[in-house]
């Protein structure tokens, strides 16, 4: 879905991409307070209140989803008890990228939350993928999204990394063989057959595992400062 600028033109397009949703909740973690926060919700709220700063910067946002579902309407063998299987996640994984292809964009934002067992762990990182020809435009978006969300959030600076990097293959599955995301990782055939062909980083700016961050991560005050955050940084890559 794309949405025109509200106030001026830049003749720049935002791919924003809210990771997960619908039958993949992503990361689903507990607040201070007790309340239950998922990574699919705080991902959704923080794109579109980034899509009304952006919009209002004026920049074309298009949206990979407004409405908690998958971008793909899964079929009878994508899904399995409730839950949404790792083909599925596949296919939604690279459709997202098509769809920012499809979308012209100038840059590809994609919105998730970290997890991990352990709940006193927190802090703020930021993915790229160096294996592309735009690999230094991709790390200056990287840098700048996440120099800005820990300026606004003040969590622990956990740093960007590359896509083929320890943490990064557990974001999706059969990442180990691929050893890229898929939305950001460079051509595979049969597996990432068309590759998203504009910069892109996929942004991590809490842990929904930590209640401290899951409270910030569940709020609106604070989803509006991640997408500050994200507005800043954009406006850094990109001017
Ligand atoms: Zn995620």
């Amino acid at each position: 879905m794309s949405f025109a600028p509200t106030h001026g033109h830049l003749n720049k397009t935002v791919f924003l991409d809210a990771g997960h949703g619908g039958l993949d909740p992503g990361v689903v973690g507990t607040s201070a307070g007790g309340r239950m926060v998922q990574e699919k919700d705080a991902t959704l709220a923080v794109a579109t209140r980034l899509m009304t700063l952006l919009r209002n910067d004026g920049y074309v946002v298009v949206m990979a989803r407004m409405q908690d579902t998958t971008v793909i309407k899964l079929s009878s063998t994508e899904s399995n008890a409730g839950a949404i299987t790792s083909s599925g996640v596949h296919r939604d994984l690279v459709t997202r990228a098509a769809c920012a292809n499809a979308a012209g964009a100038d840059a590809l934002v994609s919105i998730h939350f970290d997890g991990f067992s352990d709940p006193t762990v927190g802090g703020t990182e930021t993915f790229y993928d160096a294996a592309r020809p735009f690999a230094a435009a991709n790390r200056k978006l990287a840098t700048s999204l996440q120099a800005a969300l820990v300026a606004r959030l003040g969590a622990p600076d956990r740093g960007i990394w590359t896509d083929d990097q320890l943490a990064a293959p557990a974001l999706t599955i059969s990442g180990k063989t691929y050893g890229h995301l898929i939305e950001l990782g460079p051509p595979s055939s049969g597996w990432v057959d068309n590759p998203s062909q504009m910069p892109g980083a996929l942004v991590e700016p809490l842990f929904v595992t930590n209640p401290s961050e899951a409270t910030i991560a569940g709020d609106t005050a604070g989803q509006e400062k991640i997408a500050q955050a994200l507005e800043a940084g954009l406006q850094k890559f990109f001017f």
